[in-house]
């Protein structure tokens, strides 16, 4: 986090710096694209007022003013852009609300608010970009996440279902539904032969279950064909078969890991790695609610694929991610008072 410091000094170095990264070659109307603006005054927090000429004749007006937060996540908040800056910085140690709210001064429901804000649109810029595709050896795997309506009751009466059981006192497969909803994991292996080779790169969705109805369309949009396929025994992965060149562990018979005849390593070991680092990061929360359990676990995602970068381009590569939404898919999301379901999301 060094290198925030010097922007750390007040609002206007803030507003700068992150208006460097919305729009690294120059600023641009949010409304219409095009780059006759002149730089007005500066408003109260620091940001910067930029008049549009091109709208501003549009409209048939003097003026058509936008700000360096217009149409972006932060345009609603009323956190300073020092505040902001101080939050993303710790957003991205991992830290949770209580300690954030504790660290950046500020309230810890405003630190909630954030950290969805910021876990929201990264959900919807990295990992529902359809062109991050995985290939050469991937492993997949599932694992199952407690998650529930903690401590609101009005939510479980609301959902008309009875309070999550907690233990192992239910059988077979969790499901969402039981309060365990599993998370398919699949990893691309880091190319070991290539020492600039970036981190192992993973896909982590979370499901409803684990039919192969549910995980199918996922395999199919985020693994390129033709790819190896390492997954266990467990026969919802059969169809991947046609597509694939898919070879099994049997964890059942005691087998981790084998080298098979043409030199291919087959185990899943690179997925079951990520799964503790996961529940470390989850354990974080204590606690989760279901709600936002995907918008956790896209965060992980997004950290872990970008662990072999510098912190400060891992941190900037975020905000200019973060920058390219409007949180269309939180307001979305906050509409319909839960997950959206993956039809929606990959449309
Ligand atoms: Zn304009």
């Amino acid at each position: 986090m060094k290198h925030l410091i010097p922007y750390l000094q007040d609002d206007q170095k803030a507003a700068d710096y992150l208006r460097q990264l919305r729009w690294p070659d120059g600023v641009t109307c949010p409304r219409c694209g095009s780059d006759a603006v002149e730089s007005r005054e500066r408003c109260d927090n620091g940001l910067q007022r930029f008049n549009c000429v091109h709208c501003a004749a549009c409209l048939g007006q003097q003026f058509a003013m936008f700000t360096d937060w217009t149409s972006s996540i932060f345009e609603e908040s009323k956190l300073r852009p020092l505040e902001w800056l101080l939050v993303v910085g710790l957003w991205q140690l991992k830290l949770n609300a209580t300690e954030i709210a504790a660290a950046a001064d500020i309230q810890e429901r405003t630190a909630q608010r954030c950290i969805n804000l910021l876990d929201g649109g990264l959900y919807e810029t990295y990992h529902l970009d359809p062109t991050r595709q995985l290939e050469h050896q991937v492993e997949a795997d599932e694992c199952y996440q407690s998650a529930g309506s903690k401590g609101l009751p009005r939510e479980v009466e609301r959902r008309n279902r009875a309070p999550r059981q907690r233990g192992l006192q239910l059988r077979g497969r969790a499901t969402a539904e039981t309060g365990r909803p599993p998370i398919l994991g699949l990893v691309q292996r880091r190319d070991k032969t290539d020492p600039d080779a970036p981190a192992a790169q993973v896909y982590l969705e979370v499901l409803e279950n684990v039919r192969t109805a549910t995980i199918k369309p996922i395999i199919a949009a985020k693994v390129k064909g033709g790819s190896q396929f390492f997954t266990d025994e467990y026969n919802i992965y059969h169809f991947t078969k046609a597509d694939y060149d898919h070879r099994t562990v049997n964890h059942g018979a005691g087998e981790y890991a084998r080298r098979d005849p043409d030199g291919a390593c087959v185990h899943c070991n690179t997925m079951e790695g990520m799964w503790s680092g996961l529940r470390n990061f989850l354990d974080r929360f204590k606690g989760i609610s279901q709600r936002f359990l995907h918008l956790r676990v896209g965060r992980y995602e997004f950290l872990h694929n970008h662990g072999h970068l510098h912190w400060r381009q891992t941190f900037e590569a975020a905000l200019q991610s973060i920058f390219s939404t409007t949180g269309d898919y939180l307001r979305r999301m906050t509409h319909q008072h839960r997950r959206m379901p993956l039809t929606l999301c990959y449309r």
